[in-house]
């Protein structure tokens, strides 16, 4: 299931040149907002490739910018990577490293590799420069370091205002690299932190913070996402001028981004926000959470993630692939009958008195279940016609016998219609010779079609999901012009009885669907049997 990947190579041969004898890997997520499927490349990277060799995988809130984050993300994130079946050896929070930062910030500053800066954050950003032209030199640059060391404890002790200045790195202000153009540690924010709460107020810029969380906690392989790459060399400029003990090594890798579905943090907190959705867990996203929801094995999720590898680019996955798993994952699961949108069928020349059918419940046979049979049952609305349209046509029709699956050959005589017309039931005969399991070998029914018994079968919603946007949809478009409005279905559906006491809340609705059983009874449709499935 592990398969190879460049990052695994990278460390078994810095296990083998001894370069390390211990592997300690990170996630390190903000807490601004719910995990998604992205987030399960990289949770299950770190946790195996950390395992795979005996090594340690750390859960480290980096919770840097106490503006957009909030302690009920941080409850979130820990849940979600607990059912992803990751659990972390230690949990830290980048915020327990706040002094540590701010004593190398000023041994920048003694060493003359940092200074501050009076200039506002948009001249600061004016007079970066381009990538054809270098940037501008602050007038606060060549200040002497005594002064830049005496403001910025003055920033911490609180004797300025946001945005009244900064504490930027002095490395080039030329470097083709922009990210190495002076750019600023810390910045001056007077929030209130859901940890160190208003311990300080002066907080450190990722591009300082990142590398120094993994240096002290001597993380040695640091994995991170593509857009980090031009981040290295500041990376590894921070640990080095730090002059950090343990060295890590910054490895990027593509993100997992999916195919025509809403990833990325920020816009899943405004479509919740804005009540696009019912909440983080719906099952039409594919944060972590809605996965579980809607009832995603967590081992369709690890085979997904594994399956695709590491890749050193980034490409659009689509989410049949992941689809695919789970249908592998409950190929197994007990067979059920789930009758959606119940349409009442009278067998009338079948005794009063009904029958037991039994049945194996899965391939292995070691399930049976009972399936009562008698002359009222629920047939499926769509596997009805007054007339049959085709030859491709293989369900039921007037004049038309088909096999209710496990029991008889039933004929549609005629239909009993409601004041609008509607067909509320339909009156059929069966063939008592035709009994499954016997070789009744007259005649080929016109198709076999599930049923429930109308008396002993229960009534439960049947839930069915569908992709949030439509097809093809152009994302440059106001979001309610783009959503699907079929993406979250209920229906109402009649089970056999044996769906509510089999073992197990994952099942196969014949013919439809890989559904999971919640606690109040209702049926999630999982996945359809097929990816374009039709029924002939
Ligand atoms: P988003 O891009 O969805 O807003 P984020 O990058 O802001 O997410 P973080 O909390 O900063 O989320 O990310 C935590 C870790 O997850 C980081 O190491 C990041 O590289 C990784 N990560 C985020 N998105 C993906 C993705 N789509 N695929 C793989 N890894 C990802
Ligand atoms: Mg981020």
């Amino acid at each position: 299931m592990e398969h190879s990947n460049f990052i695994r190579t990278i460390i078994e041969e810095d296990l083998k040149t001894g370069k390390h004898d211990h592997i300690i890997t990170r996630f390190p997520p903000e807490p601004n907002g719910f995990l998604h499927l992205g987030h399960a490349r990289s949770i299950i990277m770190n946790y195996t490739l950390a395992k795979a060799f005996g090594g340690t995988f750390h859960l480290r809130f980096d919770d840097t910018n106490p503006i957009k984050e909030d302690a009920t993300f941080i409850e979130a994130i820990k849940n979600d990577i607990e059912w992803l079946g990751c659990p972390w050896d230690d949990l830290l929070f980048a915020s327990d490293y706040f002094d540590t930062m701010y004593e190398k910030a000023c041994l920048l500053i003694e060493k003359g590799l940092a200074y501050v800066d009076e200039q506002s954050a948009d001249v600061i950003r004016e007079t970066r420069g381009t990538l054809k032209e270098p940037g501008l030199k602050s007038p606060y640059r060549d200040r002497p370091n005594a002064e830049s060391l005496a403001l910025f404890q003055a920033m911490k002790a609180g004797d300025f205002k946001d945005g009244e200045k900064v504490l930027r790195a002095k490395i080039d202000m030329a470097s083709p690299n922009m990210n190495m153009r002076d750019p600023v540690l810390y910045r001056i924010q007077h929030a209130h932190h859901h940890r160190t709460k208003d311990a300080w107020c002066i907080y450190p810029m990722y591009d300082f913070a990142h590398p120094l969380e993994d240096a002290i906690e001597g993380i040695t392989h640091s994995l991170c996402t593509l857009e980090f790459e031009d981040h290295r060399p500041i990376y590894d400029w921070v640990v080095r001028e730090c002059e950090m003990e343990s060295v890590p090594r910054q490895i990027e890798f593509g993100k997992l981004k999916i195919a025509n579905e809403i990833s990325g943090k920020r816009f899943i907190n405004t479509l919740v926000a804005d009540g696009v959705v019912d909440d983080y867990a719906d099952p039409r996203l594919v944060t972590l959470s809605g996965l579980r929801k809607k009832g995603v094995p967590v081992a369709a999720i690890h085979r997904f993630i594994h399956s695709l590898g590491l890749p050193k680019s980034e490409g659009e996955t689509s989410l049949q692939m992941l689809e695919e798993e789970i249908r592998s994952e409950l190929s197994s699961a007990p067979r059920i009958h789930l009758v959606k949108e119940p349409l009442r069928v009278t067998i009338t020349n079948y005794p009063s008195e009904g029958e037991i059918l039994t049945q194996a419940a899965d391939q292995d046979e070691t399930l049976v279940r009972d399936i009562p049979f008698s002359a009222q049952i629920y047939i499926e609305k769509d596997d009805f016609v007054l007339e049959k349209p085709n030859k491709k046509w293989k369900r039921l029709a007037l004049g038309i016998e088909v096999r209710l699956m496990h029991a008889y050959f039933i004929k549609a005589e005629s239909v009993v219609t409601d004041e609008a017309g509607n067909i509320i039931e339909i009156k059929a005969t069966y063939d008592v010779r035709t009994k499954s399991g016997t070789d009744f070998n007259e005649r080929k029914p016109n198709g076999t079609i599930h049923f429930v018994d109308a008396k002993q079968g229960v009534p439960v919603t049947y839930m069915e999901y569908n992709p949030l946007l439509i097809e093809n949809a152009d994302r440059s478009q106001p979001i309610d012009a783009i959503l699907n409005s079929d993406s979250m279905k209920s229906y109402s559906a009649i089970v056999e009885p044996a769906a509510l006491t089999l073992p197990g809340s994952y099942f196969q609705a014949i013919r439809s669907s890989y559904v999971r059983r919640d606690e109040a009874n209702v049926f999630h449709r999982v996945v359809a049997l097929r990816s374009s499935f039709k029924r002939s």
